[in-house]
């Protein structure tokens, strides 16, 4: 990546090296979502990335989306935007109003907070439960073990429709066997969605199986602080 190169450029490289994954994987063209993460990018940095077609954005804070969506899905009618961070759930109905799909599912009040507001706004958002495949204890995320009661509990008990899972492996270990880990959890639970690889790792999780990969840094350039 150099800094000369524009974000429009960068999101070329990038969906010409999803393509390419995808072929390698023998998975159909097009199988894969790129959500573009435009978490501390500004307004004004997303909009070469829309006039390049782009159409799926992933924010990770609810209060950064508020301020930066609104304005561009006003002019742009088609877009979706992901949350991909953590929600409290006094945030949710800001949450339920703001995003189209949420990918950080991971706990019972969350839960029960989401399925309350898609309610109350007859909004239906496409859910995905965040699983902390490491068991990291800083980190996001319901237990690998815990994973298939989880998603049960969220079909019975509060009524959603869970559409796959999500991770973000440790970020000094290897990534594929978080992602095989992630894949056969979501084939036991007959759930077809895994949004899984970063700018670092997407090839290997498009080899593995994802249907969605979250890529900020490869196209918006490096981030000047990371929020968490
Ligand atoms: C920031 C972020 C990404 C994108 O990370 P890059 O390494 O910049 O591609 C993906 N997923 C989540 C959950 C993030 O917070």
């Amino acid at each position: 990546m150099t800094a000369s190169e524009s974000a429009s450029e960068r999101l070329a490289a990038t969906r010409a090296r999803i393509a390419a994954a995808e072929a390698d994987a023998g998975r159909p063209t097009g199988s894969v979502t790129l959500i573009a993460v435009s978490k501390t990018f500004s307004a004004e940095d997303v909009r070469p990335v829309i006039g390049a077609r782009q159409r799926v954005f992933g924010e990770n804070r609810v209060q950064e989306a508020k301020a930066k969506w609104p304005e561009l899905r006003a002019a742009h009618p088609d877009l979706e935007v992901h949350l991909i961070g953590p929600l409290q759930s006094n945030k949710a109905a800001e949450a339920v109003a703001l995003f189209d799909a949420i990918h950080t599912i991971d706990r019972d009040k969350i839960a029960a907070a989401v399925a309350a507001e898609m309610a109350r706004q007859a909004r239906t958002l496409r859910l995905f439960v965040q699983v902390n495949t490491g068991a990291e204890p800083q980190k996001a995320g319901i237990l690998p073990g815990d994973a298939e009661a989880f998603v049960n509990r969220c079909r019975d008990s509060h009524g959603l429709a869970i559409e796959g899972l999500m991770c973000i492996p440790p970020f000094d270990e290897a990534p594929a066997p978080h992602f095989a880990l992630l894949a056969k959890l979501a084939r036991n639970l007959g759930l077809s969605g895994l949004s899984m690889g970063m700018s670092g790792d997407f090839e290997i999780a498009i080899a593995l199986g994802a249907t969605c990969v979250r890529v900020g840094s490869a196209i918006f350039g490096d981030r000047t602080y990371a929020p968490g």
